[in-house]
C-alpha cells in the first residue's frame, strides 16, 4: 500500500509558455469529486490526462477535441512523484508555465508540508512484466523488481554533451536533490527552425540552457544536467500510469514519443489495468 497525497490548498503558477511565448497561469485546485489528477481549461468541462494524446518531440502536449495544453511533464512527473491525487490543473493560456525550465518551483511549493495532507491509501503495485520498446536508435524498457531506478543514457554530437549516462533510485529525496533542478535544454542552431514552426517562441536564458557551437551560454547546475532533464522528462510522461513507481526504467537516446510508447504499451499489456478493464489509478473516480 502507499500513501497518497491531497492539497489542503490552492497553488498559482504564473510566467511563460516556452512554446507558445505568450503569458500563462495554472493553478492547481484541491478536486475532492475526482481520485485522480484532471485539467480544467477555459469554458470546458475538467479534462482527463491519458496517455493516448498527441505529443510532439519538444513537450508533451494533452489534447481534446480542440483543446490543447502543452508543456505538462514538468508538473507532471512532480505530481505523481508526490503521489498527489484529487487535484485539478486549471490552465489559463494552452501551456504551462515553464518557470526556470526545470521542475523545481512545482516540487519546492508541493512537498512543502504546509500545502498537503494525507490521503488514501493506495494500492498501485509495480506493473508485473517487463516491456522493451524500441524507435530507430532509442529504446526504452521496464524490468519489475526493486525500488524505483532510472538509467537514462543520451548521445548528442555535440562537444559539450557527447555520450551521458545518469543512473540511480528516485524517491522524494533524490528526486529534488538530483533531478527537479534540472533545467531543459536546446541548440541555438535549431532555435530558428523551431520557431518557424512556431515553438520555442517563449525560450530564453532564463528558462532554458542555450547551446551554442561551443557550449553553454550559461553556467550549468550539473556537469550532466542534460541527461537529469531527460530523466526529469521520463518521469512526467510515467505519470499516466498511475502508480507503479518501483523497478528498473532503461532508457536510451529517448525522448517523449519513446516514453509515451513504453507506458502506452505497459497500459495494454494483458497484466496491465487497460487489459483488465480497470482504469490507471490516476484516471479512477
Ligand atoms: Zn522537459
Amino acid at each position: 500500500m502507499m500513501k497518497t497525497r491531497e492539497l489542503k490548498r490552492t497553488l498559482e503558477f504564473e510566467g511563460i509558455g516556452v512554446h507558445s511565448g505568450k503569458g500563462v497561469r495554472c493553478r492547481l485546485l484541491p478536486d475532492t469529486s475526482f481520485r485522480g489528477v484532471r485539467f480544467l481549461l477555459p469554458g470546458g468541462p475538467p479534462r482527463l490526462a491519458d496517455p493516448f494524446t498527441a505529443s510532439t518531440p519538444n513537450s508533451t502536449v494533452l489534447e481534446w477535441k480542440g483543446e490543447r495544453v502543452a508543456t505538462v511533464e514538468h508538473l507532471l512527473a512532480v505530481l505523481h512523484l508526490l503521489r498527489y491525487r484529487r487535484v485539478m490543473v486549471e490552465v489559463q493560456g494552452g501551456e504551462l508555465p515553464i518557470l526556470d525550465g526545470s521542475a523545481l518551483p512545482y516540487f519546492e511549493a508541493l512537498s512543502d508540508p504546509a500545502v498537503f495532507s494525507p490521503g488514501e491509501e493506495e494500492d498501485s503495485g509495480p506493473f508485473p512484466s517487463p516491456l522493451r520498446v524500441q524507435e530507430g536508435e532509442g529504446w526504452a524498457e521496464y524490468s519489475p523488481g526493486g525500488p524505483f531506478r532510472v538509467e537514462y543514457g543520451i548521445r548528442f554530437p555535440h562537444p559539450a554533451i557527447g555520450e551521458l549516462t545518469w543512473r540511480g533510485e528516485i524517491n522524494e529525496e533524490t528526486f529534488g536533490r538530483e533531478i527537479a533542478p534540472a533545467r531543459t535544454f536546446g541548440f541555438l542552431k535549431q532555435a530558428q527552425e523551431l520557431r518557424k514552426r512556431g515553438l520555442a517562441l517563449g525560450a530564453s536564458l532564463e528558462n532554458t540552457i542555450v547551446l551554442d557551437d561551443q557550449g553553454p551560454l550559461s553556467p550549468l547546475r550539473f556537469p550532466d544536467e542534460y541527461v537529469r532533464h531527460k530523466v526529469l522528462d521520463l518521469l512526467g510522461d510515467l505519470f499516466y500510469l498511475g502508480g507503479g513507481l518501483t523497478g528498473v526504467w532503461r532508457v536510451f537516446r529517448g525522448g517523449h514519443s519513446l516514453h509515451l510508447a513504453l507506458v502506452r504499451g505497459l497500459l495494454a499489456l494483458p497484466s496491465g489495468p487497460l487489459a483488465s478493464g480497470a482504469p490507471p489509478s490516476q484516471g479512477g473516480a
